[in-house]
């Protein structure tokens, strides 16, 4: 191509050029090149580089076209030029008479760029969490103010250390599983124990996670947060809410006592006032109320926490069997049969009374559920380390709305009824670490079954 020409079209592309020969002479400098690098065509042409531009002497720019030039090889890079506070991106190819130079203004992208790593930067720096990166082997990379804060070590001390010493003994090993799990790709949430650097234990609430550079895992990211405050309103919420639950019982005991207790205050002055002449009635009455609340007292006591009794290892084969024989004059009147299959099951281990009172509570409720008569089948098997304990009857069954009611202290729909069985035998399940799940349709009768574990 005629060179007069070729040029034109490099004087209207819109990346700035020059050329030099192999004596470092500017041989072309098109009009972008000049608006650029601030000078005019004029001023430059069939100068000397280095002449016109000392600044560049011995800087990076002059390596780069040097190297170009001595292996012949194009050259590629970013140079910020001080003398007029602009980024260039640069393209140098050599030829064997000197080297072409194509080059653009960066100077807004590199602004844009910086301006959005100085609000990361913030976002580090402000976080109230505090933020923190760990190379793969746990050690601090960086830490932000509140990370400082949280620990009460200064950056320079975690720069130092790895996370290790910053765990409670307790927590240590499951923090290093998580940060492993971490450190392989997975981001893992968590709450630990980490240790003040006064000593104090402050309860965190932390995640981990990959760092991750051209799609290589390269460390890992931590958050954390400070929960102690939480976790003690948590607690004192449910100890309040504990005591709530002992107050409404106390009450409600209260006033299921406080009623034959009205009746016998009441009897007592009647006999008081009948000059000798006591009604035999009377007497019956006042051992009726008696027994309720010998009956009341009698299943709350088994609400008192298993102090004197022992857990032991315990046949439940033989417990039911037991259980069974004690209703069966019950039942006999009731016309109520009551099934087993009891197999071979392991012992298990429990507090034998109180285990035996909960399926009392169960069978009984079962039999009081037939007025008419009917079945009852028990059945107990093994299965994943738990024993299952059922019973199922065709009584009358629980309506879908009030099966939530079962278990709350003096829920009862029985004439006679305390309310208090199914408060009991929950209470003495859960004590056993097992649950009790309820399945009941009107009309149709009730299956209670009874999970516990063998060991
Ligand atoms: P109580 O037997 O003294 O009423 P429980 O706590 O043992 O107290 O039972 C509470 C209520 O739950 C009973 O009054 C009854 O309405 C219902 N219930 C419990 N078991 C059964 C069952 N197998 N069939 C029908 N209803 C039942
Ligand atoms: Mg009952």
């Amino acid at each position: 191509m005629d060179e007069r020409i070729e040029y034109e079209i490099l004087d209207r592309i819109s990346d700035a050029f020059f050329a030099v020969d192999g004596d470092w002479k500017i041989t072309y400098f098109n009009q972008e090149a000049a608006k650029v690098l601030g000078r005019a065509k004029e001023e430059v042409i069939h100068q000397n580089l280095w002449e016109k531009f000392p600044e560049a002497v011995g800087k990076e720019v002059y390596h780069q076209y040097h190297k170009a030039v001595r292996e012949q090889v194009p050259v590629f890079f970013e140079m910020y030029w001080f003398p007029r506070k602009m980024w260039y991106s640069v393209r140098a190819y050599p030829s064997e008479n000197g080297l072409s130079v194509y080059f653009q203004d960066i100077t807004n992208q590199k602004r844009l760029a910086s301006k959005q790593e100085e609000h990361y930067k913030s976002l580090f720096h402000q976080n109230p969490v505090a933020v923190f990166s760990f190379d793969l082997d746990g050690n601090y990379l960086s830490v932000n103010p509140a990370m400082e804060e949280l620990l009460g070590y200064k950056e320079a001390e975690y720069l130092s250390m790895s996370f290790i010493p910053l765990v409670t003994d307790a927590e240590i090993e499951k923090v290093k599983g998580f940060f492993m799990q971490a450190a392989e790709g997975k981001t893992q949430h968590y709450e630990t124990e980490a240790l003040h650097k006064d000593g104090h234990v402050v309860l965190v609430k932390v995640t981990n996670m990959p760092i991750i550079v051209e799609n290589k895992i390269v460390g890992v990211y931590g958050m954390a947060r400070d929960v102690t405050k939480e976790k003690k309103t948590e607690k004192l919420l449910f100890e309040s809410e504990k005591l709530t639950a002992v107050g409404q019982l106390a009450a409600s005991i209260a006033h299921e006592i406080r009623n034959p207790l009205t009746t016998i205050k009441g009897f007592l002055q009647l006999i008081k006032n009948s000059n000798g002449e006591t009604k035999e009635e009377y007497y019956s009455i006042l051992s009726d109320e008696v027994t309720r609340i010998e009956l009341i007292t009698g299943e709350l006591l088994v609400l008192a926490k298993p102090q004197a009794q022992d857990f032991q290892q315990v046949n439940i084969g033989k417990m039911l069997e037991d259980v069974i024989t004690l209703f069966s004059p019950q039942a006999l009147m009731q016309h109520v049969e009551i099934h087993c299959e009891i197999p071979e099951i392991p012992f298990v281990n429990c507090i034998e009374n109180q285990l035996k009172q909960a399926i009392i509570n169960v069978v009984k409720n079962a039999i009081e559920s037939m007025p008419q008569g009917g079945n009852i089948h028990i059945k107990v098997k093994a299965m994943d380390g738990s024993v299952h304990i059922m019973v199922r009857d065709q009584g009358c069954g629980i309506p879908k709305e009030f099966l939530d009611k079962i278990g709350s202290p003096f829920y009862t729909t029985k004439e006679k009824g305390t309310g208090l069985g199914m408060m009991t035998t929950l209470k003495i399940v859960q004590t056993h670490n097992g649950t009790l799940e309820i399945a009941s349709k009107s009309n149709q009768g009730t299956t209670v079954k009874i999970t516990l574990p063998i060991s």
